[in-house]
Formats: structure tokens, C-alpha cells, sequence
């Protein structure tokens, strides 16, 4: 049976009014599993609407009692999270274990914005000048609203709303209309613990709801996570708009092996990173770099080995390594990057392309692909692939290994896999790169420290979590006061200095 997805207005689950509809399919087997309506102008200015109204209200209330609503809803996720980590399974394709990583990545940030009463806490100076005191406190921005991709259902709205809600904004999320069912189901949770009707509003749909949201006035802040070109047009359009925006793109992550590094420890971390959720991961990598040839021609050997070894199977089977990709499209662009890398002169030692899982022949099933000797002139070397394709880049020596994610378009995350300190800090200090991991492949950072790539990879001045989505989801005012005991001299007509 094909179930029929709402979106969630002022509280309430709306049918969609626009007529247009999107198919969420089973990519284990390929089959529509539901249908989410795709929000035009109307719905999406109804939403803007009701978050407007509420969010007044909901700044008003003190910090500690929208704190308690995140408690609840923490406490609510906790009786649900093996259906959550299903459901999310079977939209996006990725192993259950996986997607309960992606729920708990999301809610460690929840845990993290119920720190607010203390994150909110401006910054005062007593006696600036004589009688004269400043602080600064930080206001909510209004109606905040959230753009998210497919591949993390439960993280990243989790990521956007938890701490804009935290701040006193309202948000609207507008998730991906191919794995709409679990950011749904978090928003409903919300709402059981306690936030009141409109603050969290979730609007399905795609180009035409997120042009909505980016043309209204009343839409303060705008985060987006999805692919480059769209985040860097939602970028710049919010801007010429006047509102702030954060705008996280794709990704081309290298590992970089030193000669002196651990290479089981190198190799696992490749395997893991590269494979793991079918590459369908902004923090996977998908390039590794041996230092020297000696390192590089170890290195291929082993991951050859292992690469063969890997298990595709359905999402919910406990012993797959790796589920489908997410759709059709998906899965013909990842075998359309695999001629282009043959076509253009890279050594395909492992060929994913002719997989199929059997009983399963209209899955969306990519088998891996390893490339050896890719040169970064190359398209499956500029371009991010999204899928199960690792691509080897052998390098000289450290300096080349530096320049290769240094000068990539992309500046998500890097790592680097040596048994010596000088080389790592050495590393850490020059690379062109915003997240950076030391013998650590995915350096996705914790709830509390800043998430954000550089150059191609993220468009804005803050990151996502940690103290950064405090200061996106905030306004800061600074207040200069005196009273009357303090003010002594009359009218001054020079520019007022605390000297
Ligand atoms: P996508 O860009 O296709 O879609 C992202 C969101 O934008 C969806 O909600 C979609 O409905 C909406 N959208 C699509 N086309 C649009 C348009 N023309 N105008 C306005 N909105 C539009 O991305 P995706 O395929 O869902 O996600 C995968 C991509 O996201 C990869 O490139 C991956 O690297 C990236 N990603 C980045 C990060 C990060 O933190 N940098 C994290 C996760 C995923």
C-alpha cells in the first residue's frame, strides 16, 4: 500500500493543496512506498504565516522552559528509536545500524541546545565609563527556516532545529521530498513535548516551497545542506534577499597515507569511510592519497582485498556492510562516473557497475568501485560521485599530499593517517580545509565544536552546531546604559568616547 504523506501546518498534518505529489520509494526493492505532496506558494506562505504568528510567544518564554520542551522531546525519541532508524532505513537505503548513527548525531545536538539558558548568556562590562554600563544580549532572529538533504533525515533538521528552537525562533522545515517520513515523525515528537502549534512547521516539497521561503521577508535566516550548485544559488539569492543565510555543499574528502602510518589502521578507515552508507555521505571519503609508491602499491593491494570482501545487501539486513543507493538516478550516475573514469585513463581495479543483489533486480544497488593511479585532472577526481567509488591519487611525497585537498575545489574534510606528531601538526595548521581528522577518517566534530567545510563545500560566515549556531540562530544588541546619578555634564556635541 502506498501511504500518503502530509505536511504539518500550524500544528496540524495539511494535505497537500497544490495537486503535485513526489514518489518516496523502497530502494531496496525499487517500488513507490508513499507519495509526499510538493508545497507550492500557497502552502508555504500558510506556514510562513502561522510561524510568524507563534514565534513572538515563543521567544517570550524564558530559556530554561523551551530547554525543558528539548528534554521531553529527547525523552520521547527514546521510546522510538529502533522504528525511527527503520523508517529512515527504508527511505534513504542505508543499513539500520547506520541510520540509528544519523538519529543520534542528530539528538546529541538537542542535548546540546538544551544548554541554552547558558548558551544565551550575553556579555557585560560594568563601568565602561564613568556611570556607564554595556551589555549585549542575543535576540531571536524571528522565523528561521531549514533546507535539507536526503542523505541525513534525522541529522541535519535535527541540527537546524534544535538549536534555532533552543534560541526562541521559529523554524519551517523543508525536508528532501525523497525521505520525508522521518523528519516528519521528529516534528510531530516536538509537538507532543510540548512546543506550541506553529513554532515548528514542516513544509514538503522542492524548488518551488524553497523559492517561497527565500523571496519572504518575513524568513529571517536560511540554512541549507545539499549539492554545490544549489547551495551556492540558495546563497546568493538569500543574500540579494536580505537574509542570512549558511549554505553546506558536496564534498571530495581525501585521507592522506604516510609511509609511517598504521596500515590496517589506514586501510579499515578507507574501507569504512569510502563504503560505509554507499558513499552517500558529505564526510565519506572518497580519495585516498599513498605517499610514495611503496605505501601506494601496499595500500591497493589491501583495499583490493578488502573491497572484494564487502557485503551488499538489503538496508535491513544485519550483516550487509552497505544498503542501496537512494534512487534510480542515483544509482545511473555513480555507473555513468565509473566509464567516465575508465574513459579517462584510470586504473578501475574493483568494476561495481554490473552488481545486482538477486531477488532484488530493481534495487538501486551500486557494487564498489576502487580506481588506482587517478590524476586530478580527472572528472571522478574534481566531480563528487555520492557513491560507493573510492579513487587512489598517488603522490610523491608529503608536499604533493598537501596540495591535493589544499587546492580541490572542495574543502569539506581531509585526514591524515601518520604515526608522527611534526607531520600531523604540520598538517593540520596548512591544509585548505574546514574539518580536519589525525588518524580519525570521518572528522564529523562533536555537538558542541563547529561543523562547516570551506570553499566549495559551505557558503556563509558561521558552521552548523556548537557555538557557531548559536551566533546564526541569534542577534546580538548591546545596550549602553547610565542613570541619572551618573550623568553630570549637560549637552555634549563631540562623539561620545570613555575617556
Ligand atoms: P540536493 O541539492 O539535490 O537537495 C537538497 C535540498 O534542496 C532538498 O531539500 C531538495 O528538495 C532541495 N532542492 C533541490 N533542488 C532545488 C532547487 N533547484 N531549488 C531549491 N531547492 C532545491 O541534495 P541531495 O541530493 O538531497 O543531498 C546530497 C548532497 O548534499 C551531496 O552533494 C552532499 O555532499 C551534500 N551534503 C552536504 C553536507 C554538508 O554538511 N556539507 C551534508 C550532507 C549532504
Amino acid at each position: 500500500m502506498v501511504r500518503e504523506l502530509a505536511h504539518l501546518i500550524g500544528g496540524k498534518h495539511t494535505p497537500g493543496a497544490s495537486g503535485t505529489y513526489g514518489d518516496v520509494h523502497d530502494p531496496n526493492t525499487g517500488a513507490v512506498q508513499a507519495r509526499v505532496p510538493l508545497a507550492g506558494r500557497a502552502e508555504t506562505e500558510a506556514a510562513i504565516t502561522d510561524a510568524a504568528e507563534a514565534q513572538h510567544a515563543w521567544g517570550e518564554w524564558n530559556p530554561q522552559r523551551r530547554a525543558r520542551v528539548l528534554l521531553k522531546f529527547l525523552q520521547l525519541v527514546e521510546g522510538e528509536r529502533e522504528s525511527l532508524a527503520r523508517l529512515l532505513s527504508s527511505e534513504h537505503g542505508k543499513t539500520v545500524a547506520d541510520a540509528h548513527g544519523d538519529l543520534q548525531r542528530g539528538l546529541d545536538v538537542v542535548e546540546f541546545a538544551a544548554g541554552i539558558p547558558h548558551l544565551l548568556k550575553g556579555e557585560f562590562t560594568d563601568n565602561a565609563g564613568t556611570g556607564i554600563d554595556v551589555h549585549s544580549l542575543r535576540s531571536p532572529v524571528g522565523v528561521t527556516a531549514g533546507i535539507t538533504p536526503f542523505n541525513f533525515p534525522a541529522m541535519i533538521p535535527l541540527w537546524q532545529a534544535a538549536p534555532a528552537l533552543a534560541c526562541g525562533n521559529s523554524f519551517i522545515l523543508k525536508p528532501s521530498e525523497r525521505a520525508p517520513s522521518v523528519p516528519l515523525r521528529l516534528a510531530e515528537l516536538f509537538l507532543e513535548a510540548g512546543l506550541p502549534p506553529g513554532v515548528l512547521n514542516v513544509v514538503n516539497g522542492g524548488k518551488e516551497a524553497v523559492d517561497t521561503l527565500l523571496a519572504d521577508p518575513r524568513v529571517g535566516a536560511l540554512g541549507f545542506v545539499g549539492s554545490t550548485p544549489i547551495a551556492a544559488h540558495l546563497y546568493a539569492t538569500a543574500a540579494a534577499h536580505g537574509k542570512r543565510a549558511q549554505c553546506f555543499g558536496g564534498a571530495k574528502n581525501h585521507l592522506v597515507v604516510m609511509p609511517d602510518a598504521d596500515l590496517d589502521q589506514a586501510v579499515d578507515a578507507l574501507i569504512g569511510a569510502g563504503y560505509g552508507s554507499a558513499g552517500e555521505r558529505c564526510m565519506a571519503i572518497s580519495v585516498a592519497v599513498p605517499v610514495g609508491e611503496a605505501t601506494a602499491d601496499a595500500l591497493v593491494e589491501r583495499l583490493k582485498e578488502r573491497v572484494g570482501r564487502l557485503r551488499i545487501g538489503r538496508s535491513d539486513d544485519p550483516e550487509a556492510d552497505f544498503g542501496p543507493l537512494v534512487s534510480r538516478e542515483a544509482l545511473d550516475r555513480v555507473r555513468r562516473y565509473v566509464d567516465i573514469g575508465v574513459n579517462e585513463g584510470a586504473e578501475l581495479v574493483v568494476d561495481g557497475r554490473g552488481f545486482t543483489l538477486p531477488g532484488h533486480e530493481d534495487g538501486f544497488f551500486a557494487g564498489p568501485s576502487l580506481f588506482d593511479r587517478v590524476a586530478p585532472q580527472m572528472r571522478v577526481y574534481r566531480e563528487e560521485i555520492f557513491g560507493p567509488v573510492l579513487c587512489v591519487v598517488r603522490a610523491a611525497d608529503y608536499e604533493e599530499a598537501l596540495r591535493l585537498p589544499s587546492e580541490h575545489p572542495y574543502g569539506n574534510g581531509v585526514a591524515i593517517f601518520t604515526r608522527d606528531g611534526d607531520t600531523a601538526r604540520d598538517f593540520t595548521r596548512r591544509v585548505n580545509t574546514g574539518m580536519i581528522g589525525v588518524n580519525v577518517p570521518i572528522p564529523v566534530p562533536v555537538a558542541y565544536h563547529t561543523f562547516g567545510g570551506w570553499k566549495r563545500s559551505g557558503y556563509g560566515d558561521l558552521g552548523q552546531h556548537g557555538p557557531d549556531a548559536i551566533r546564526f540562530y541569534t542577534r546580538t544588541k548591546t545596550v549602553t546604559s547610565r542613570w541619572p546619578s551618573g550623568t553630570k555634564e549637560g549637552a555634549s556635541f563631540t562623539l561620545p568616547t570613555m575617556g
